[in-house]
């Protein structure tokens, strides 16, 4: 996940899978350039050049609307997500580390790897099932549409970058979790580390 949520001209994430976001130093390129304008900045990370400083931003808005095509990229994580983390097999509910894809046409018998033929399966029902096409799973592959993934993606937690972002991604609030960016320049994270880093600062700089 980027630094900066980037909207459409709407005010809505241009993507939701994943949410459309730029890496900072992207985030501040595309404001000097013009293409989007500043809605919210981080006000505890700012960045300086020889003549100038500013605040990373951390929403910002295409000038321009972006036309977007709701394309559902094939990867496991979402043939996971459409599948709601269960093994189509026995059914249980896994993390998607624990998750493999099945073919339900072996690849053996010409069976290829898309939507349409993939399924969650944990490793167990995986090696179980082996080209055994007798077994079969809950439910039928099928290729997910953009919408439908999109609100299943939102029953699950969302890691985003800051609190301003909240407002615009649509999420269930009990969902969001927070993380402040770390390794970045200029950043000063808050809370008690911050605290005492900026105490050992203003020490040395007394001393
Ligand atoms: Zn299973």
């Amino acid at each position: 996940m980027g630094h900066t949520l980037v909207l459409n001209t709407d005010g809505l994430p241009i993507g939701v899978l994943p949410l459309s976001s730029l890496h900072w130093q992207d985030a501040v390129k595309a404001v000097y350039l013009g293409t989007v304008s500043v809605l919210h900045t981080y006000d505890n990370w700012k960045i300086h050049s020889p003549s100038c400083e500013f605040f990373v931003p951390s929403v910002v808005m295409a000038r321009e609307y972006v036309k977007v095509r709701r394309f559902v990229g094939f990867s496991p994580e979402m043939v996971h997500l459409r599948d709601g983390y269960r093994c189509q097999y026995c059914g249980d509910r896994f993390h998607s580390s624990h998750l493999t894809m099945d073919h339900v046409m072996p690849k053996s018998m010409g069976g290829k790897l898309v939507f349409s033929n993939v399924v969650s399966s944990c490793s167990p029902c995986n090696s179980r099932r082996g080209n055994d096409v007798r077994i079969q799973p809950r439910n039928a592959p099928y290729r997910p549409a953009y919408g439908e993934l999109m609100s299943k993606r939102r029953k699950y937690t969302v890691v985003i970058p800051h609190v301003s972002w909240v407002d615009y991604i649509g999420w269930p609030e009990e969902l969001v979790r927070i993380e402040q960016p770390t390794d970045v320049p200029g950043y000063i994270p808050y809370g008690e580390e911050a605290a005492n880093e900026l105490a050992v600062l203003l020490q040395q700089a007394a001393g």
